[in-house]
């Protein structure tokens, strides 16, 4: 059965079993202060476990893109070395909430599993939970008895705490699991020692391929355990394995899933897979890594120094490791597998094939630099090689290497080694250790648990149609952030908007009759809209009048329009290619990234401002429809944006049907006559194929433009109103140059006048020509070429002038060829000591010195001082 199949399979059983089928949450979270990546099936779903949201059907499947590369469930280390852990993988998944338990749970992935996939039931092990005392859990009886129904007793085992109890992260909906494992192994290897000894013992082929989670616990921040409203099913089944698994494979790379991959890699670098053990890790790391980073960008997280976009460049800088060290990748390669990778699965997940040149492009840039450093640090690494005393290169240097190039302690280390030379690692160890308490200590965060005041009701968010509303506190909690001490309060219903699709959230007040408490800021937390505040309430049981900050929010509508408006009006001007890769907006501007691969011109600039502008004073309706099937939405135009969560209903945003209909969940503009004017301020690149639009509406732009004409007034009116300002500007630039050209011929003159005048009053003194004055001179060059002209004339020569530069004090020494050969004199040490006199410093050849200075009354005493030097 091909790769294809088995997940339509698994959708199929489900769908069977009166399951919805959802597609997949973007890898790459936005609302989750607690998360930055998906890195399981039911991170989408927190909200239905935590009791924020209820879903419309409680049964729902699908596969989930999975990243496992920070925080709690990290196996960055372990891929490519082994043959069964993936950054990113997909995760195939079957929840009840708060419908049918462990006993269906179990039998349906019995029958899946044994039946549709055929599985041989000798070959399958499942662990249930033995309890655990401290956490005052008991032994999973429900499940050990459910299991026996179907096999054997002996093939159920019992887990511990850690590898039977799931937990999505430090806090959060957690609970007892039940894992089914494989056995694949030949019957000759199962015969010796029978697969149950080597469950959950790392062997790479008896594996664990699906968890059955029983969520009835929510983990809080002091650690305690709190019962859950409601008993759920989440169950998640790594599709690689299984694939290995029915396709009867030892490894998740020997299925059709990397077998592409690993051919495209093997033929770039002249290899073949499984001849060598180091090619063959590259060649897997590569093949593992570009699926995650490649993902990634698609669902709209470029590399980057921070967050999510950091974990994304060390993959990346991964693969190009392993390739650049193993598989000798001197160039840019990873780029050229995305176009294979986004065929192969462009039937589950359409995002990347349709948008491989972006992806690929964001990947060559990207490897083009890290090489780049690579080189540098090899560079760098010649240097501490000749620098070293002895054979161990240190801690700290391999710190830097680590740092500012990238290098990880193991490239350091083999490199050092063939060079023959060995480097502290114990000492490198500590100084990541430094590293990364401090990291810890900037990002130290603490939260509370939320503490419920009031009814539980679901908070509903009014402020689409209200800017102001009675609400009442439903829960709060404390944070702790860089030491200053924050409040979260969550009200039954708002009118405040909370930051997302690129708005900031709003800002305003709470008040009751005795208290007036600000918001500073609104975001989301998952679907939960959390306002922050410096101060609690006194009474949290009061009602209060919550208002906006109307101005503000004004400001942000007219931006956010005006963004979606210049979104439709660029991809009628530079053509549909253009995607939407972030955007920013807030009540003094609007920022807005896409996709497109070179500068925009003036002209395109100013067509787009123009189709903006004329949307504009069409003053459009905004046409807002909420609860749209999603189905619908599409069918209607709307653009979609890669890496948004859009859930079954979608809100519509159109101006115009034939213009601008978006999926967004911002605050718009009645009519877009009220943005008043549009300007584009600034055009810009942020990353490979990505450029940026900086622009301002409204107020800012009435602004911007009557301080740009105020300007231009002002130039005006010191050309003495002129007819043809630019004519004017131009001719008097021409004007200056040519002044500047005769001063300069005119300055020539006089310097020639002035040595001719110096040599004639050369005195001839003890062998020599000397020339001891005083001058005023137009420029350092002019001091010089007038010092040399003189050594042109006398070879025997001996020059002093104390100059006076534009006002500026300034000496130079000159001497003769022949005079410079006795050594009688040096030049620069002279300078030196005249130099004092002026309050100054300098130097130069023996022959020729100068010195500037602040003390232009001082030249007189450097004459003085030259003659008693030269007696
Ligand atoms: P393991 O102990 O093998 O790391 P796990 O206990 O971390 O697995 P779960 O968190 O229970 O796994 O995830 C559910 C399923 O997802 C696993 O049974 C496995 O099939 C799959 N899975 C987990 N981590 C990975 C990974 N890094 N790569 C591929 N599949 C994975
Ligand atoms: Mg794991």
């Amino acid at each position: 059965m091909d790769s294809g199949s088995i997940r339509r399979k698994f959708l199929e059983f489900f769908e069977k079993k009166g399951h919805t089928i959802v597609p997949s949450a973007p890898l790459v979270l936005k609302n989750d202060p607690t998360l930055l990546f998906t890195n399981s099936g039911m991170v989408q779903f927190k909200d239905y476990f935590l009791g924020n949201a209820q879903p419309k059907n409680p049964r729902v499947a699908d596969t989930q893109k999975c990243l496992r590369v920070s925080g709690k469930h990290n196996d960055l280390e372990e891929v490519g070395i082994d043959t069964y852990h993936h950054t990113m993988f997909e995760m195939l998944g079957n929840w009840s909430f708060g419908d049918y338990f462990k006993k269906e749970a179990i039998a349906w992935s019995w029958e899946l599993l044994t039946e549709e996939y055929k599985l041989p039931k000798d070959r399958l092990y499942v662990t249930v939970f033995e309890g655990d005392a401290k956490e005052n859990l008991p032994f999973d009886q429900d499940a050990y008895n459910f299991w026996k129904e179907h096999i054997a007793e002996d093939h159920i085992l019992r887990g511990n705490k850690k590898d039977n109890f799931w937990e999505m992260g430090e806090t959060g909906p957690c609970g007892p699991c039940s894992e089914i494992h494989v056995d694949l192994r030949s019957d000759e290897e199962v015969k010796k020692l029978p697969g149950k000894e080597l469950v959950n013992q790392s062997h790479p082929q008896v594996i664990e391929i699906w968890n059955n989670v029983f969520m009835e616990f929510n983990r809080k921040a002091d650690k305690s355990l709190e019962k859950l409203p409601a008993q759920h099913v989440d169950t998640g089944m790594g599709f690689e394995r299984l694939c290995m698994a029915i396709q009867k494979k030892t490894s998740n790379y020997d299925t059709d899933v990397f077998t592409p991959l690993l051919s495209f890699i093997g033929q770039a670098a002249g290899v073949t897979y499984k001849d060598n053990e180091k090619t063959d890790i590259a060649m897997r790391v590569i093949a593992d890594h570009v699926r995650a980073v490649a993902f990634a960008i698609a669902d709209g997280q470029l590399p980057s120094n921070t967050g999510a976009g950091y974990v994304i460049r060390r993959i990346l800088r991964r693969a190009v490791r392993y390739g650049f060290t193993f598989l000798n990748f001197k160039e840019p390669f990873i780029y050229k597998l995305v176009p294979v990778l986004g065929n192969q699965l462009k039937e589950v997940f359409p995002e990347l094939e349709s948008q491989k040149e972006y992806v690929g492009k964001v990947i060559f840039e990207e490897e083009t630099s890290f090489l780049r450093t690579l080189e540098k640090g090899l560079k760098r690494l010649d240097i501490i090689q000749s620098e070293l005393k002895g054979q161990v290169i240190s801690g700290t240097l391999a710190f830097e290497l680590y740092d500012t190039f990238g290098f990880p302690i193991d490239l350091t280390s083999l490199i050092a080694r063939e060079r023959g030379l060995s480097v502290d690692e114990d000492s490198f160890k500590a100084e990541m250790e430094k590293q990364k308490s401090r990291s810890k200590a900037d990002a130290a965060k603490e939260t509370g648990d939320w503490i419920t005041v009031g009814a539980d009701v679901k908070p509903e968010f009014i402020g689409y149609d209200h800017q102001e509303a009675d609400v009442r506190i439903l829960r709060y909690r404390k944070i702790k952030q860089k030491n200053k001490e924050l409040f979260q309060l969550v009200f039954d219903r708002t009118p405040f908007y909370a930051e997302s699709g690129g708005q900031v959230g709003d800002t305003g007040y709470i008040e009751s009759v005795n208290e007036k408490i600000y918001i500073h800021d609104t975001r989301k937390e998952n679907e939960l809209i959390v306002h922050f505040t410096e101060t609690l309430p006194e009474n949290l049981q009061a009602t209060f009048h919550a208002q906006i900050d109307k101005q503000k929010r004004q400001l942000s509508m007219d931006n956010h329009s005006a963004t979606h408006l210049l979104h439709a009006a660029l991809r009628q001007v530079l053509g549909k290619h253009v995607e939407q890769k972030g955007s920013l907006v807030n009540d003094r501007m609007l920022r807005f990234d896409f996709s497109h691969f070179s500068a925009m011109t003036a002209e395109e600039i100013q067509k787009v401002e123009h189709i903006v502008n004329q949307k504009v004073r069409e003053n459009i309706a905004l046409d807002e429809r909420r609860n749209v099937p999603i189905e619908d939405a599409k069918k209607l135009g709307a653009t979609a944006l890669f890496g948004e969560k859009y859930g079954d209903f979608v809100r519509v945003i159109t101006f115009d049907p034939k213009f601008s209909i978006e999926l967004c969940g911002g605050t718009h503009v009645p009519a877009t006559g009220q943005i008043g004017l549009f300007k584009i301020v600034s055009e810009s690149s942020v990353a490979a194929g990505v450029r940026r639009i900086e622009a301002i509406t409204a107020d800012e732009a009435e602004r911007y433009v009557s301080e740009s004409l105020g300007l231009l007034d002002q130039v005006r009116e010191l050309l003495k109103n002129p007819k043809d300002l630019l004519a004017s500007t131009q001719g008097l630039l021409e004007e200056k140059h040519a002044l500047e050209k005769k001063l300069e011929a005119f300055q020539q003159e006089q310097a020639n006048q002035l040595k001719d005048q110096l040599a004639s009053r050369a005195q001839q003194i003890n062998g020599y020509h000397l020339i001891l004055e005083k001058v005023t001179v137009s420029s350092a060059d002019a001091l010089k070429n007038i010092a040399y002209g003189l050594r042109n004339q006398f070879d025997d020569l001996l020059l002093v002038l104390a100059a006076d530069v534009e006002g500026k004090p300034q000496v130079a020494v000159m001497l003769g060829e022949k005079l410079a050969e006795t050594n009688r004199y040096h030049a620069g040490n002279m300078v030196k000591e005249l130099a004092r006199e002026i309050g100054g410093g300098g130097g130069g050849q023996p022959f020729f010195a100068t010195a500037g200075g602040k003390n232009l009354d001082g030249l007189s005493a450097v004459l003085e001082k030259a003659r008693k030097l030269i007696q």
